[in-house]
């Protein structure tokens, strides 16, 4: 019974110590050459304020962006 209890120890401390090695390479793994995603490429819409997606946005003519063509057609508010 007690090597039971010092085999069931020594197994949740090997899990833990996978779990977490597991957890750093995944944070390792990320591309570098890939921009981080933030809020320089978030965009507000001239409209009605909503943020989206820099890549999501529709741009008039003089570079404003909206959420949708709608709100192009609209104009700024
Ligand atoms: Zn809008």
């Amino acid at each position: 019974m007690k090597y039971l209890l010092v085999l069931l120890v020594v197994g949740v401390g090997l899990f833990m110590l996978i779990g977490r090695n597991r957890g750093a390479s995944r944070g390792n793994r990320r591309d570098p050459a890939r921009p981080a995603p933030g809020p320089a490429s978030m965009l507000e819409c001239a409209h009605c304020g909503v943020h989206l997606p820099r890549d999501e946005a529709v741009l008039d003519a003089a570079g404003r962006g909206f959420c949708t063509d709608a709100h192009r057609i609209a104009g700024p508010r």
